[in-house]
């Protein structure tokens, strides 16, 4: 760790970082990536530590004096203004995050992503302190391109789907969509957070997250999370492969997405943290343009990975189609395709994402199996002897 420098060749201090959301999957990466390659301090705040319990425990870890877990919910109490004063950086990914929950749950998703994440700015521009603020690719809503005739040639143009944060708009479906009560509520704290800096001169960062996967995302319903949950949509495939059940695709499977690697992802992150002047004032995108596929897609790329990494064939109808209403309920609708566009944080950090889809998937469902696989073997034989 001695001698780290920044982008621009100056010696990289130590500093605390009061990290809200520390326990879900982002923040473990984060909270790892701190405490094996950097000095800093981490001030982890959170209602659960399940998935940062490997850093927090046993007392004789190397990073045993560098990071605290503060067991805190954000929405009711007052020790959170404290931590903030203590730290020199607060990082906010505290938030209700799952589709599932954006139209069966719109009051808690507004008041999670909205609400709670007020006092956090507040204090921190009030305080004088740095914010890196989690935002997400879902503030763009749906593309220009979306609107045009199926089979308009202007589909094809970059400019009317590739997503640029100082240059696209954000386009919404209409209130009764509730699917849209989380990209409202997290493009107002943006817009608050900017006025902040605007009006008050807080330092602040905007990360918005391209569809990042890896290990510890989520959970598995019925393992690790409620029978009847509804994770993101890795996590839902993975449990389909684990219980050798087809994977259901959601009005066909026809959306697109970007996905990024967790460790590629958390890389720009640290640069963010390491390099205060060339990542305050910016909003940033963090994807992988290169790894595009349509829903249908990355089924039939994860049955495929599932089936090398356990060593099982995979079932005769691997997908079956399911109707957003059914699976989602009332008031989801979708967004159609999500292109980070890199420029800016090309031209401020020098960040690149690097794994393939393939690869990300082949260590990510490693994971899955070997985390999960025997215990959805003893759930599932428990469910057939009752
Ligand atoms: P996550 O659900 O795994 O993590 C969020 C964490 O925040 C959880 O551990 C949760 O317990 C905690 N939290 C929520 N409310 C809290 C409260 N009131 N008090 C204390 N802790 C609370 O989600 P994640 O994937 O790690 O996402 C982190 C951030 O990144 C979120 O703001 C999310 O909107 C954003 N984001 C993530 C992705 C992605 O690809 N993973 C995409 C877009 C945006
Ligand atoms: N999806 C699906 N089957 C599932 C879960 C999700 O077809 O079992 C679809 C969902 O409708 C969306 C995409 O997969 O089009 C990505 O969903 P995710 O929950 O990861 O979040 P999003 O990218 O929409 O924020």
């Amino acid at each position: 760790m001695a001698g780290r420098v920044d982008l621009d060749g100056n010696p990289i201090k130590p500093i605390t970082i009061c990290m809200i959301g520390a326990g879900g999957f982002i923040g473990s990466h984060l909270c790892e990536k701190l405490m094996s390659e950097t000095p800093h301090k981490v001030l982890a705040v959170d209602v659960y530590s399940d998935k940062i319990k490997h850093l927090l425990e046993p007392a004789t870890l190397p990073w045993a004096d560098r990071i605290q877990f503060h067991r805190i919910n954000i929405k009711n109490d007052s020790r959170l203004e404290g931590l903030i004063k203590m730290a020199d950086l607060t990082i906010n990914l505290a938030a209700i995050c799952t589709p599932a929950d954006y139209n069966t749950r719109p009051l808690d998703t507004i008041y999670s992503n909205f609400i709670d994440a007020l006092p956090v700015v507040k204090y921190c521009s009030e305080n004088g302190k740095r914010l890196i603020h989690f935002s997400t690719c879902e503030i763009y809503g749906k593309t220009i391109g979306a609107f045009l005739p199926k089979d308009s040639p202007l589909r094809q143009d970059p400019s009317y789907y590739v997503l640029k944060e100082d240059a696209s708009p954000c386009i919404f479906g209409p209130i009764e969509k509730q699917r849209w009560s989380y990209a409202c509520a997290k493009q107002l704290i943006e817009r608050l957070v900017y006025a902040e800096g605007a009006e008050n001169g807080l330092e602040f960062t905007i990360v918005r997250p391209f569809n990042w996967i890896g290990p510890r995302m989520d959970f598995i319903p019925g393992i690790d999370g409620p029978s009847e949950g509804v994770p993101r949509v890795l996590a839902c495939f993975s449990n389909n492969l684990l219980r050798r059940e087809p994977l259901k695709l959601v009005d066909g499977g026809e959306s697109q997405r970007t996905f990024i690697y967790i460790k590629d992802a958390i890389e720009a992150v640290l640069l963010m943290i390491e390099n205060p002047a060339r990542a305050n004032g910016h909003i940033f995108n963090v994807g992988n343009p290169n790894n595009e596929v349509t829903v249908r897609q990355l089924a039939e790329m994860m049955t495929q990975v599932y089936s090398k990494v356990s060593g099982e064939s995979s079932i005769e109808t691997p997908t079956i189609d399911v109707s957003s209403k059914e699976f989602y309920g009332e008031g989801y609708d979708d967004s159609d395709k999500r292109i980070p566009d890199m420029t800016i944080i090309n031209r401020q950090l020098g960040w690149n994402p690097k794994t393939s889809l393939w690869d990300l998937l082949e260590s990510t469902l490693t994971y899955q199996h070997r985390t999960y696989a025997e215990a959805v073997k003893q759930a599932m034989s428990k469910t057939t002897a009752n």
